[in-house]
């Protein structure tokens, strides 16, 4: 594979930072994910423009302008032949002494790599549903900066694969957060809610755009709190995220959701979102 380290395009295991990278010290770094559909990027704009956000909340210098970030996203695509897959992207804060304080006179440090996703859009999970367990959300309060802190949702995905599932909600004061890397949702008598935005979850590129879909598709939107009973009551649910799109919940721990099967409403926004997105993608 070619990557990309700071300016430079280089085989993979040519590539290397500084152990002293605070990314690395500190987790002092942030991230995206872009796919990769015929070759093409799914919402490239709503992911830079979520980075620059995030680079902004940590005082981080941008190493990039948009422009070169998009063309980066591109080389990496035509070198590493990828047609279905996603295109990972990480700045962090560069390397320093190791300090709690930012230091002055860092370099940020930007590495993009891709992933081949042969079939990414054809999951045989859209077909069956995913299996969540609920969680506790033991994570930092400023879950809308899209850092590499992602030890808690590791440890979730790890509980969940222990009792056969694919994946966790998680849980805040008697609130669903969201998934572990991903944004959730519940339908109840065809309205479709999902939490609001604010500092405790991750302002989803993929949720941005189902919930437009679902509103021009006339589709009752609630952006609100729900309960784990208000879930595990739901007719359908589900989750997005920029590689998994929209994916159906069929079960939450022990409880079937509506009739245990992917919902006709969850069925409908994937196709809106796939095809939409893909159409848009450059
Ligand atoms: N929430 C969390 C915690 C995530 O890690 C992600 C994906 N990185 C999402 C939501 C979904 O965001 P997006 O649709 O931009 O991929």
């Amino acid at each position: 594979r070619t990557v990309y380290v700071n300016g430079q395009y280089l085989p993979e295991n040519e590539a290397t930072v500084s152990i002293f990278d605070r990314g690395f010290l500190f987790a002092d770094g942030v991230y995206e994910v872009t796919s990769v559909i015929g070759g093409k990027l799914l919402d490239f704009d709503g992911h830079a423009v979520r980075l620059e956000r995030s680079l902004n909340e940590l005082e981080m210098a941008h190493p990039v302008t948009k422009d070169e970030l998009l063309e980066i996203h591109r080389q990496l695509v035509e070198r590493n032949e990828i047609t279905d897959g996603l295109v990972y992207l990480q700045i962090t804060r560069g390397a320093a002494d190791r300090d709690f304080a930012y230091p002055k006179d860092a370099e940020p440090t930007i590495v993009l790599f891709t992933q081949n996703k042969p079939g990414l859009a054809q999951s045989p999970v859209a077909d069956k549903g995913m299996k969540v367990i609920s969680i506790e959300d033991q994570r930092w309060g400023r879950r809308d900066i899209k850092t590499v802190q992602l030890l808690y949702p590791s440890m979730g995905k790890m509980a969940a694969k222990a009792q056969g599932a694919d994946d966790a909600w998680m849980v805040e004061d008697g609130f669903v957060t969201e998934g572990t890397s991903n944004n959730a949702y519940i339908i109840k008598d065809n309205v479709l809610i999902t939490r609001h935005l604010g500092n405790e979850i991750l302002h989803g590129i993929t949720r941005k755009a189902v919930l437009e879909f679902a509103r021009v598709a006339q589709i009752t939107v609630e952006e609100r709190s729900f309960t784990m009973e208000e879930a595990k009551a739901a007719d359908e649910a589900f989750i997005t995220s920029a590689t998994t799109f929209v994916m159906p919940v069929v079960q939450i721990d022990d409880t079937p959701i509506g009739s245990g099967q992917p919902g006709p409403l969850t069925k409908r926004l994937r196709e809106i979102y796939l095809e939409e997105s893909i159409k848009a993608a450059i």
